[in-house]
């Protein structure tokens, strides 16, 4: 079977480089359905929360209506590249092919990417270590649920196993709602670090061509009662590990 993962990711690279993100994303995923579909494999296609966009309707439940801006606005073509992608999904599984759909929210863990990804997390932490200023964005109130590494891959490996996931999208994250000006505080109080708080406006960090989703929430029922998944590690935890990972491998 096969477990594609492979993809242009983060708000960043997309922002910095919106043609090679669409491109990357649908049309790897078009050669990837169409060889499992002449092979004959099973699917998991890895999508994202940000398929669901701004919308204010949280937590955010697998069926419901997506809220995006203008097309002006870079940061919507991550998440219409990869609506197209699960479009294409539901397409090959309606000719037959056995394929599912997993949604992750703001997965984080050991091995995070310090600079490529650009992920929160990742920024934080490599900040926190060089007791360099925290950039929260905008207000700091937007949050966001971190879903620890080894509750993605066991939700993801569960959607590849069961046959009840079959033709479904799940979401796949922790659904503890947290600030990022909270999460901030935490790597600064895990790492003993001296770093300060502070806030940079969006345009500063992402150009015009932005815009925020500020609360984002999964409704994890589907996959609790489908398949079993409950997340298990709650963030204190999980950034703990991480940051233990982060000190051993990160440059200072
Ligand atoms: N963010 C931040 N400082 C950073 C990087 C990100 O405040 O150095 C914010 C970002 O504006 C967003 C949230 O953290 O509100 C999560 O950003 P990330 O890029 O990790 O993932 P997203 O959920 O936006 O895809």
């Amino acid at each position: 079977m096969v477990y594609h993962l492979a993809a242009a990711v983060g708000v960043k690279y997309i922002v910095d480089d919106p043609l090679q993100g669409i491109l990357t994303n649908v049309k790897g995923t078009e050669i990837v359905l169409e060889h499992s579909f002449k092979y004959w494999k099973r699917v998991v296609f890895a999508s994202t929360s940000e398929i669901y966009g701004k919308s204010e309707k949280v937590p955010f439940e697998e069926d419901s209506e997506r809220i995006l801006g203008s097309t002006k606005v870079d940061r919507w073509s991550y998440s219409t590249a990869k609506a197209l992608d699960e479009h294409l999904c539901f397409a090959y599984s309606a000719k037959g092919l056995p394929v599912s759909i997993v949604r992750y929210f703001n997965s984080y863990g050991p091995r995070i990417d310090e600079r490529g990804y650009g992920s929160v997390v990742a920024n934080f932490i490599s900040q926190a270590m060089r007791n360099e200023p925290i950039t929260v964005h905008g207000d700091g109130k937007q949050t966001r649920c971190f879903t620890y590494i080894e509750d993605t891959i066991r939700g993801t490996l569960l959607v590849g196993e069961k046959e009840e996931a079959l033709g479904n999208a799940f979401n796949i994250g922790n659904n503890t709602e947290t600030t990022i000006w909270r999460l901030a505080e935490m790597i600064v109080e895990l790492t003993g670090s001296r770093s300060e708080l502070t806030l940079v406006p969006y345009e500063d960090a992402y150009g015009s061509s932005y815009e925020d989703t500020r609360r984002r929430i999964p409704m994890i029922e589907k996959a609790n009662n489908l398949l079993g998944f409950t997340p298990a590690v709650e963030l204190s935890e999980g950034l703990k590990k991480t940051i233990e990972w982060a000190k051993e491998n990160y440059n200072r």
